[in-house]
């Protein structure tokens, strides 16, 4: 097979042509395997801080802490404490799954036409750079939930790395420095923004050293006040007056949000049970509600079971893969949304009948054009005469986000996916305190009739989608990545290709990323369209996005029978990840 990716020299695309299985030759996959705790994030320092957490005694929540904080330092575009996320623990003691939803929340002055100007949508970009797109953060709660119910370490010990790398200082990679390039028009308006992050107007240059002493005054502060400091404090005050009265640079300006206090006073962090379902054996736990993840993961899954994958040709397979995503995609536009305002036929949605009727649509040998929801309230239980699906819809979603995954020597397991929306957020850093504001009520649709348009106090529908896999009752496997509605595909498409295709995890994560999610085209990754399996599918009429782009960063821990873990990051998507153990096999 052959495959070119120009993601690590753009230059070399036309000479380096690399005939490989799945992976090209010269790429580096970070496995690392051993006993003890495991962890594999996309970022050096944020791995080192889950493993210094580990070492000093801590578990795996609280050494997922420490990683997600080292990431805010690090990839401060995709994540950090002015955004929120999605945690999924299992705690091996108890042989227990739980979930913690710290999704962003609308603030209380808002409707279903907050995004409306004179009755049309307003221009994406134009609200995402401003205090309208920022939701109340709930990374800090969601934080504050898992030490203080699961983890064993206070907020001080868990930011104590990252304190420290936001004091001394990264060193920035290449692409910190592309993409920080690709974002100079947004971080440009904000003055907080280019004072950490440009040097006279431009991003720093790889290999340079960047620090942020303010967000390592913010850790501090949380470290000394708890939450409280965040969410009543003067941190508090500042987040408010950036949404509200956002400073901007001569001659821009943007629109201003309408946040209080008490907005933030409110907020919670809500734990809930996670969805379940089986494949193949394997007990699979996902996020729920208000993340589409677990449910459309789950029933993408649960229509793949209905065929003998293995025994057929790859292309066969692949293209089943992508019709079972073009489906549950379908669905998840239709009816998913925060369960705390919709009533979202999920019971259905997980049904395996209602699966063998989806699957009835599927053609084996042609792909179809565009699939329309499915009526899942049959297989619902629910007698109530509930709304149907107004239609399809294809949100325009970002694609920046992180996950990362943890596991402890006493088997505790965390996977966990957190964002502030787009690469940048909102491009807001508050003042004084380092961190940049989410950009999450984006991902409400502008205008209804649809579940997810914004209201009051809702979470935006989201895609994120950690997720842990069991057989026989023991852990087995975690997954999860960012990338928008992407996520889905691609932790779907990982799971396919570990379970349906028998690849070892680091070359399922390293395989060309195939993202359907019932648009015109599926997205592909660069090279895709010159290898035989895209020649293949294409003649089974799948289509591919004229606009190849790197799809997701995933990260993942196996489970091996000898006790010992293996935790697989990407090998050479989004500049290499890290995957440690805490000590390694020999
Ligand atoms: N906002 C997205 C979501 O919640 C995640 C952002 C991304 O990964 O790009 O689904």
């Amino acid at each position: 097979m052959i495959f070119r990716h120009p993601s690590v020299c753009p230059l070399l695309v036309s000479t380096i042509v690399v005939t490989l299985t799945l992976q090209p030759a010269w790429a580096k996959t970070p496995v690392a395997t051993g006993t003890g705790g495991a962890v594999a994030t996309i970022s050096a320092p944020a791995s080192k801080a889950a493993i210094a957490i580990l070492d000093q005694g801590g578990n795996a929540i609280d050494a997922a802490v420490a990683a997600a904080a080292t990431l805010g330092v690090t990839d401060p575009f995709s994540c950090g404490i002015g955004g929120g996320g999605f945690m999924v623990i299992y705690l091996a003691k108890d042989k227990r799954v739980i979930t913690i939803d710290h999704r962003e929340t609308a603030p209380a002055s808002f409707s279903p036409t907050v995004f409306l100007d004179q009755g049309k949508p307003m221009d994406f970009e134009t609200v995402v750079a401003s205090g309208m797109s920022a939701g109340v953060p709930g990374t800090v709660r969601g934080w504050d939930e898992a030490l203080t119910r699961y983890g064993s370490m206070s907020f001080k010990q868990v930011l104590a790395p990252a304190v420290k790398v936001a004091t001394d200082g990264f060193t920035v990679s290449d692409n910190f420095n592309r993409l920080l390039g690709i974002n100079l028009v947004k971080f440009g308006k904000f003055p907080a923004t280019a004072a950490i992050y440009l040097k006279n107007g431009k991003p720093p240059v790889a290999g340079s050293v960047l620090r942020n002493p303010d967000l390592a005054r913010a850790y501090r502060e949380l470290g000394a006040g708890g939450a409280k400091a965040f969410y009543t404090g003067k941190m508090g005050r500042a987040v408010i007056d950036a949404v509200n009265r956002p400073t901007v640079a001569a001659g821009a300006s943007v629109r201003r949000g309408n946040m209080t206090m008490a907005d933030l006073a409110n907020y919670e962090a809500r734990l809930r049970l996670p969805v379940h379902s089986t494949y193949r054996g394997y007990d699979v736990y996902g996020m729920p509600l208000p993340s589409s993840g677990g449910v459309a993961i789950a029933e993408a899954l649960n229509i793949l079971e209905g065929y003998d994958l293995k025994a057929m040709p790859r292309d066969q397979a692949e293209h089943l893969y992508l019709e079972a995503s073009r489906l549950a995609f379908a669905d998840r536009n239709a009816y998913l949304a925060d369960p705390e305002f919709v009533d979202a036929p999920v019971a259905g949605l997980l049904s395996k009948n209602y699966a063998a009727r989806r699957r009835e649509a599927i053609d084996p040998t042609r792909a179809a054009l565009h699939a329309p929801a499915g009526d899942p309230y049959p297989f619902q239980n629910d007698t109530s005469v509930p709304l149907r699906p107004a239609g399809y819809k294809l949100l325009s979603e970002g694609a920046h986000t992180t996950h990362l995954t943890v596991s402890d020597k006493d088997g505790n397991i965390v996977s966990y996916t957190y964002t502030i929306e787009s690469w940048g957020g909102s491009g807001m850093v508050v003042p004084g305190y380092g961190f940049l504001l989410n950009n999450e009520m984006t991902d409400f649709d502008f205008t209804g009739p649809a579940p997810n348009v914004p209201e009051a106090g809702k979470r935006p529908r989201s895609s994120m989608s950690p997720t842990l896999a069991f057989k026989d009752g023991k852990p087995a496997f975690s997954i999860g990545s960012p990338g928008g509605a992407t996520i889905i595909t691609t932790v779907l498409q990982t799971i396919f290709n570990y379970i349906d295709l028998g690849l070892p995890m680091p070359q399922a994560v390293d395989a060309p990323r195939l993202s359907e999610r019932n648009g015109m085209a599926t997205d592909i990754e660069p090279g895709y369209t010159t290898l035989p399996a895209a020649q293949a599918l294409a003649k089974r009429g799948q289509r591919w996005s004229a606009e190849p782009e790197e799809i997701g960063a995933a990260n993942a821990l196996v489970f091996n029978p000898d006790g010992t873990v293996t935790a697989v990051s990407e090998g050479w998507r989004h500049g290499v990840g890290s995957a440690m153990a805490q000590k390694a096999a020999h």
